[in-house]
């Protein structure tokens, strides 16, 4: 039986990872759980899954539930993620929070020692280095669980390090794949967040459209796989049926195929290096899909991918001040302050107005952070 500790248990990843545990109850145990603002569905939860301990964004929430569930621990408030993290009865944690919040309780669940399975890709992008050292001081996984990294991480199973020559990371290329920039001007929020493929959350499927996604991501696999980037690449593939490839020296190029169904991912982080049968969900039908389309990414037409690439060449604080101002901007066209295209607009600016600073600690980070927020704060008043 693995224990687990989920961040993000309302989300799009949690909710899906929930789908994991009770359909192999034998196998997984839910102990703890942090979530932000979903309160209905946080009592669902806690009535299926009976978790020890859970923690909510907001001290009112905070208030209400545990007048109503006695029986569990409440914590609140970042205090309440951390602690969720390192949960001493859980084994795994799941990292499905949203956005940079998720790096202080990753780093805490290193230290104590927890296996990680990281859906949380502003972690990844804010911190790689801290992250990636951490774990390998207290000798901790980091699983991934993108299906793109899942899918590298598949192909990468028996093969050693020495003999990979590129990494190519697939691209659906998001809700508006097919439309020329000056289509993009006027986009509305809802055609931005209806993707062809795959069922996300809002701000991933903003990141979908404006390439950012595979930017993020492009940053996560140099982390994660400790590879430059210039032995990255991105392939625009439409069906998103293969999920990412490894090319070798020898030029044979290996692959993960399946649906676009992210719970075989995340449940492969969590049963690896075994596997377990998927209990819902459909099976691959490649002769029923019939073709497969691949395309040269198109650097110009998507500046959000070619932004990534520079701050993740550039290291340092960049990184962080690429993804706060992705933050910032993409809530900020959630909520109907700015056009689509703007979101490009102020993270180009952001970069612009900041010099790196290499090898920053923690504390800089998270002021890095906090400083590229109110500083695209500022450009949008
Ligand atoms: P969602 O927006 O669906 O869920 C986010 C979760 O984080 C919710 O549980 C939300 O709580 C919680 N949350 C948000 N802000 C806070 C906060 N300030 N404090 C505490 N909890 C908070 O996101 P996704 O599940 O789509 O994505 C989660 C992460 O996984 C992202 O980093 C994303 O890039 C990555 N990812 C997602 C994929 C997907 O298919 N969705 C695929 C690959 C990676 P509540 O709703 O209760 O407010
Ligand atoms: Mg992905």
């Amino acid at each position: 039986m693995k224990t687990i500790s989920l961040m993000g248990a309302t989300g799009s990843i949690g909710t899906q990872t929930l789908d994991i545990i009770r359909e192999h109850p034998e196998e997984f145990s839910l102990k703890a759980m942090s979530v932000g603002k979903n309160v209905v569905l946080t009592r669902k939860i806690i009535e299926e899954f009976q978790p020890e301990l859970v923690s909510v964004q907001n001290y009112i929430d905070y208030n209400t539930l545990k007048e109503e569930y006695p029986h569990i621990k409440f914590i609140y408030g970042e205090e309440g993620i951390m602690e969720t993290a390192t949960y001493e009865k859980a084994d795994i944690l799941v990292n499905a929070v949203l956005g940079s919040i998720g790096l202080n309780p990753t780093l805490k669940a290193i230290e104590a020692g927890k296996t990680i399975a990281i859906a949380n890709k502003e972690t990844l992008v804010t911190a790689g280095h801290l992250v990636m050292e951490a774990a390998s001081k207290h000798n901790v996984a980091i699983l991934p669980v993108d299906s793109e990294h899942s899918a590298i991480f598949q192909s990468l199973q028996g093969e050693k390090d020495k003999n990979i020559e590129r990494l190519i990371l697939t691209a659906s290329g998001g809700s508006f794949r097919d439309r020329t920039r000056s289509e993009l001007e006027n986009v509305t929020v809802e055609e931005a967040l209806n993707h062809p493929n795959w069922s996300m959350g809002a701000k991933i499927t903003i990141d979908s459209a404006t390439m950012m996604n595979k930017g993020l991501e492009v940053i996560e696999a140099h982390w994660l796989f400790d590879l430059p980037y210039e032995k990255i690449d991105v392939l625009l593939h439409k069906e998103s049926i293969i999920h990412s490839m490894v090319e070798f020296h020898d030029s044979s190029i290996k692959a993960q195929l399946g649906t676009p169904d992210m719970r075989v991912p995340i449940q492969y982080a969590l049963t690896y290096p075994d596997r377990l049968p998927l209990a819902t969900g459909k099976r691959l039908d490649l002769a029923k899909i019939g073709q497969l389309h691949f395309q040269e990414m198109d650097f110009k037409r998507f500046r959000c991918l070619q932004f990534a690439y520079e701050a993740g060449k550039i290291g340092g604080t960049m990184p962080t001040v690429l993804n706060a101002a992705n933050e910032t901007a993409v809530a900020a066209f959630l909520q109907g302050k700015i056009r689509f295209l703007q979101i490009e607009d102020l993270v180009e600016k952001a970069l612009n107005h900041h010099q790196t600073v290499e090898f920053p600690s923690l504390d800089l980070i998270q002021e890095i952070d906090k400083e590229t927020r109110k500083y695209v704060n500022t450009l949008l008043r």
